[in-house]
């Protein structure tokens, strides 16, 4: 993870296989299931050779996993980032297979990733490598197999050339094939915002489960990209007060509030949240240790972990980013009673909306705003209560609770549907 952060690594494949275990144990699992579901269908690794501006080729390495296709094709972020490894493409390809399934949409899970900078490269480079990169992984993807969506540092620009590549080996547009498009080009209403206003419905229905009121509560936000800045615009829109954001490049707090759409501005303008007028810097640990009523963790895997999870000071945790928390601090939060809405259930707006676009391009009829937001907020509640529900009936924490309603909907797919002897 970036250096000079509050990031400790820890092998995100190893974390899902861990917390699989965990569910599949508590749901006495069969064997036999846990061997055909546990480990991804499909692996393909690829080597991107692009002409760069200098005029010299830089080969990059991408991957493209196909989890499980049990419940629909796979669906799944693509993801740019130096870090990017098989392994991480890997568990984030499993926790989609979970997350499609707990929000009950229908579809399995994938994911892809390159390792590049994306900070660092022009725009036309970065459509070489993405046009590259989609020729690469064209023998797995389409509208009926695998739609690739944004991720971090992917966007909507990003998507068009996805569309467009994967449409001019057909030979007629395409736009079913990927996700989080341009509305010009078969994207939906609301897809921009549905990670970020997925997040905030969940946190909203954590608060009323606990009687804390939103009206004033106090918030922090780690990572301010399109999840968590959109996520801290609702709290913000909604009366929670947001003390503190960050992003890869500092983090800012105000005790009395951010004026968020403000910091937004500042962000879109500047590229960094650093120097808003009238907050203070502070460091990435202190932000994670502030006392307040939510967290929500929006930038990468690992953000808490053994060694920092006993300072977080947050009533509710809003995993809006993938895999944040580590098993270890899962106890740790476990024991001092945070109640933590677990990245498959937090964070699972952004596939909804990518379900609901992909529905609206295979049907070419388009939505209004308010039919997604209408639909959105009801598969969100909707999710929240059934994992509610297993957490209070089994007594497990929420983790384990939207992991094993995850996994028993993919098992019981997979049991009708048999072996191919
Ligand atoms: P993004 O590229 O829009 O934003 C990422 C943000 O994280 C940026 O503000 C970046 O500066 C910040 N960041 C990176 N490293 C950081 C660090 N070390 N400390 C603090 N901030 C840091 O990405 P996104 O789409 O908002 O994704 C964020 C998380 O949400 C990821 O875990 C992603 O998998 C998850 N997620 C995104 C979507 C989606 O629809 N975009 C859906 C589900 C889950």
């Amino acid at each position: 993870m970036a250096t000079g952060t509050a990031f400790v690594v820890r092998n995100p494949y190893d974390v899902a296989m861990e917390n699989f275990d965990i569910a599949a144990d508590a749901l006495e699992l069969e064997q036999d299931i846990r061997a055909m579901i546990k480990h991804p269908e499909r692996v393909l690794t690829v080597t991107l050779p692009v002409r760069m501006d200098s005029g010299h080729i830089r080969a990059f390495r991408g991957y493209r996993v196909q989890h499980n296709t049990g419940r629909g094709p796979a669906k799944g972020g693509i993801r740019y980032h130096p870090d990017v490894t098989e392994d991480e493409v890997k568990a984030l390809a499993t926790w989609m297979t979970w997350k499609c399934a707990v929000v009950n949409i229908p579809f399995g899970g994938g994911k892809g990733g390159v390792a590049c900078d994306p900070k660092s490269m022009s725009l036309s480079e970065l459509e070489h490598l993405t046009r590259r990169y989609t020729s690469a992984i064209l023998p797995l993807i389409g509208p009926s197999q695998d739609i690739p969506a944004p991720d971090v540092y992917t966007n909507p620009q990003i998507m068009a050339w996805i569309m467009d590549t994967y449409s001019m080996t057909k030979g007629y547009p395409i736009p079913g094939v990927v996700t989080g498009k341009p509305i010009s080009l078969g994207g939906s209403l609301g897809r921009n915002e549905a990670t970020g206003r997925g997040v905030f419905y969940t946190v909203e229905s954590a608060c009323e489960h606990l009687g804390l009121p939103m009206k004033g509560a106090t918030v922090v936000v780690q990572g301010f990209g399109n999840a968590g800045s959109i996520a801290a615009q609702l709290l913000h829109a909604h009366g929670c007060r947001v003390i503190a954001v960050s992003d890869s490049r500092g983090c800012i707090y105000n005790q009395a509030g951010l004026d968020i759409p403000k910091v937004i501005q500042q962000k879109e303008e500047k590229g960094v949240v650093a120097g808003f007028p009238g907050a203070e810097a502070i460091g990435p640990e202190e932000l994670l240790a502030l006392p307040c009523d939510i967290l929500v963790p929006a930038a990468l895997e690992n953000a808490m972990h053994a060694a920092n999870a006993s300072q977080v000071k947050a009533k509710i945790i809003g995993e809006a980013a993938n895999g944040p928390v580590t098993p270890e601090a899962d106890r740790i939060f476990d024991d001092q009673g945070v109640f933590l809405i677990p990245d498959i259930l937090c964070n699972a707006g952004g596939v909804t909306v990518s379900y609901f676009e992909w529905v609206q391009d295979e049907q070419h009829l388009f939505w209004e705003a308010q039919d997604v937001y209408t639909r959105l907020e009801r598969v969100m509640k909707t999710s929240f209560n059934d994992v509610l529900k297993v957490h209070l009936g089994r007594k497990v924490n929420m983790r384990t609770a939207a992991n094993m309603l995850g996994i028993s909907r993919v098992a019981e797919a997979t049991r009708l549907r048999g072996l191919y002897p």
